[in-house]
């Protein structure tokens, strides 16, 4: 049996044999091939049918988010150490110079940047909760959306990426339809990797926060059985990988971001996320790097 080190090592390697994924000198910084990008843009149309109905509203955002809304989001806070900051040279002449030469000795040269107004964004729903400040109208709102979004959590593991892609429903609206939301999306969740004949397994799960009160927040998190995700073992059997997560948020945005419900009471959160890459990682772990030999039934679901 290969450890998890050496098996997320000789599955890069085989995704990069195969023009799948194309390093940077980065870890988790990849290009992606033509194949590996038909096979995200195929699941992602298998998304929209599922959702077809419901009416949501599609928004679409840069991977960038105002710093002042970051800041409020509570990201900071709970996970410092995946925050991605953009700052720039603000800087005159001399300073410029003082660049060149930095440059020239290959000296550090961060002191000359100063932080801009805008951050990375670390989920594609996060842009949602600001613009929809104010009151819900009857029945709350649905949004869809899809972003690259980056993490600073440099990895070896090909599924552990620091630039990825999710794309996200998320509602607004009571305690009651964002838990129906959430589960609602479990089960279509389940139903679609089933469909693709990707071996899942559903649990509940918490977010990585930082620091010593982070196990405390966690653990609740669990116990209250606020986040869900969907796991498929892609470079480990023992440590299956999150392809879908669904995440009751109960009123943290309204709040913070003073959301309403019609009645006047402070709205309740959900979204669904699917990992994008994770989603067309495990197609290839589970059926092999050659699309045009992945079985019928997942080549005719995916319109392959
Ligand atoms: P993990 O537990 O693996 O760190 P997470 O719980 O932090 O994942 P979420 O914050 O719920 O993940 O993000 C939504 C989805 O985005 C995940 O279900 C996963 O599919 C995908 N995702 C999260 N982090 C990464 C990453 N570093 N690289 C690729 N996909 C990711
Ligand atoms: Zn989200």
């Amino acid at each position: 049996m290969m450890d998890a080190k050496s098996s997320q090592k000789a599955f890069l390697e085989q995704l990069v044999a195969h023009r799948l994924l194309i390093p940077s000198g980065v870890p988790g910084l990849f290009g992606r091939g033509r194949l590996f990008e038909e096979v995200i843009e195929r699941f992602n149309r298998l998304l929209t049918d599922v959702a077809a109905d419901d009416g949501a509203e599609v928004v679409q955002f840069p991977p960038l988010v105002n710093r002042k809304h970051y800041e409020k989001s509570g990201f900071l806070k709970s996970f410092p150490h995946l925050a991605g900051s953009v700052f720039s040279f603000y800087g005159d002449q001399g300073e410029y110079m003082e660049l060149l030469s930095c440059l020239e000795k290959g000296e550090d040269w961060s002191r000359l940047q100063h932080m801009t107004e805008v951050m990375l964004t670390a989920a594609a729903c996060y842009p949602i909760y600001p613009m929809a400040s104010g009151t819900l109208p009857e029945g709350g709102r649905l949004f869809d959306v899809y972003s690259y979004c980056f993490r600073h959590e440099p990895s070896d593991d090909p599924a552990r990426m620091q630039v990825f892609r999710m794309r996200e429903f998320v509602h607004l609206g009571t305690p009651e339809t964002s838990v129906a939301f959430r589960n609602r999306w479990l089960e279509r969740g389940s139903d679609l990797l089933k469909a693709l004949a990707v071996p899942i397994s559903a649990d509940v799960a918490s977010d990585p926060f930082f620091g010593r009160g982070g196990k405390m927040l966690a653990s609740n998190q669990r116990e209250q059985r606020l986040k869900f995700e969907l796991r498929t073992p892609i470079t480990s059997t023992e440590e299956p990988t999150a392809v879908m997560s669904f995440n009751y948020h109960q009123d943290h945005f309204g709040s913070l971001f003073d959301i309403r419900r019609a009645s006047g009471e402070i709205a309740h959160t959900a979204c669904f996320g699917a990992g994008m890459e994770r989603v067309a990682l495990s197609l290839f772990k589970t059926h092999g790097f050659v699309p045009a030999a992945w079985p019928a039934s997942v080549r005719t679901k995916l319109c392959l």
